[in-house]
Parts: structure tokens; sequence; C-alpha cells
């Protein structure tokens, strides 16, 4: 038995993970995990590296040997870092975020991610944002949440975060959004869906903080023990 639980915040891209479970964790004292992140820092890493993005076997190999830690920013916010050097905005661009969703189809990369997220996650007390941190790395999570908004919303959202204007149109965006939807459900390893037991939010027109409410109103009884609510 875990003293703290282990919450999940499964969804597609834009549908308010990070936002969200970074206001949870302060909410409820947690360690938050952003597994999505350790996709892009592969896939950064890769490029690095010269290894295809489709290259499944070498990046199994370089996934399991990835020196990535997670180092807080000058403000507070959660960063990632690749070999000591700090990665959180260069796992940010558009091009990474394509990379990330390839690299993770191959079994390799994912069994060396999930092994990863278990040691980091194991003993309680973090939430997890990802598309498969409820169904295959913490089944046995004491309460989980898939996280989901109109296709559109979510474009917009990525589109506003790409800084002033976006360095794309929204139509290239949306499209883009939509490719990795496709490609993230209905990948064979792992493919993004709602995990038994989970809670859906549609964040469409909710901010972060009645999505975070939403969320602490339907955390399961055993959920409660040990959060700092
Ligand atoms: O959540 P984020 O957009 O940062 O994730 C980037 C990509 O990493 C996703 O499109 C998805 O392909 C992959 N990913 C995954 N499993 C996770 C988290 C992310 O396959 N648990």
């Amino acid at each position: 038995m875990r003293d703290r639980p282990i919450v999940t915040i499964d969804g597609p891209s834009g549908a308010g993970k990070t936002t969200v479970s970074r206001r949870l964790a302060e909410r409820a004292s947690l360690t938050r995990l952003d597994t999505g992140a350790m996709y892009r820092a592969c896939a950064l890493a890769a490029r690095k590296a010269g290894i295809p993005w489709s290259d499944g076997a070498r990046l199994g190999r370089l996934c399991a040997e990835l020196d990535l830690s997670f180092p807080k920013g000058e403000k507070g916010e959660p960063g990632v870092a690749l070999r000591g050097e700090d990665v959180s905005d260069a796992i940010r661009t558009p091009e990474i975020s394509m990379g990330a969703s390839e690299v993770s189809v191959h079994k390799q990369v994912r069994e060396a991610m999930v092994s990863l997220q278990r040691k980091l996650g194991e003993r309680g007390g973090v939430v997890l944002e990802g598309r498969d941190t409820g169904t295959v790395v913490f089944p046995d999570a004491e309460a989980k949440f898939f996280l989901d908004a109109a296709a559109a919303v979510r474009a917009k959202r990525r589109f506003l975060e790409w800084g002033a204007g976006g360095r794309k149109p929204f139509e290239e965006v949306l499209r883009e959004v939509l490719r990795r939807d496709i490609r993230d459900s209905t990948r064979e390893h792992s493919p993004l869906r709602m995990a038994e037991g989970a809670v859906y939010i549609d964040t469409t027109t909710l901010t972060v903080e009645e999505a975070v409410e939403e969320m602490l109103r339907n955390l399961p009884d055993g959920a409660r023990k040990g959060l700092g609510l």
C-alpha cells in the first residue's frame, strides 16, 4: 500500500493536461510527472544523435540510457534536462511534437519510458500526465482522469501557446493536432484510450480552475488520503 495516491491524467493534445496537472499538483501537494516531455526528450536526443525517428531498435537503446532530469526553472516551473542541459523550450517546438508522436509508436521506446516512469512514481504522491498513464503505467492508480476537448479548441490552445500569431497558420496547427491524435490513438502499442475506471472531463468550456474543481469533486474516496487538501 502507498501512503499517498497516484493520480493519472490522460487525453489528447491540447485537452489541458499540462495546465490542469500543474494546478492539481499545487493544490494537492503532488509531484507532477509529464510523461509527454519524456517522449519529446527522446525525439530531441535522437535528432541530436542522428538516429531516425523510425528506427525503433536504436531508439530503444538510446532511451534506456537517456540521462534525463527534471530541474526547476527560475520561477520554480518544472523543466526537463538532457545530460544536464536544459531542453524545456527545445522540446516544445512543433517539429519535436511530431517527433515525439513518431518515436512513441515503438515498443522498445515505450518499454524504456514506462519502466522509468514507474520507478519515478511508484512511491505515490504523484500526478502523471500523458496518453497511457492510467492504462499501462499505473493501471492500479488511486485516481484516473481522461481529459478531452473539441478538436478546434485544442488546436487553438496549441496555436496560442506557440506565440503571437503562432508560427503557423491555425489551419495547419489543427491539421497537425488531428494527425497526432490519429497516430496516438491508432498505434499498436499503448494507444490513447480511456482507462478503466477513469473519470471523463470535457474541458472545452472549462477554465483551468473549473477543471481542477471538477477533478477534486470526482476523486474516489480512496484517493483523498494523503493529499494535501
Ligand atoms: O503530451 P505531449 O503533447 O507533450 O506528448 C507528446 C507526444 O508523446 C504525444 O503526441 C504522444 O505521441 C507521446 N506520448 C505517449 N505516451 C505518453 C505521453 C506522450 O505516447 N504517456
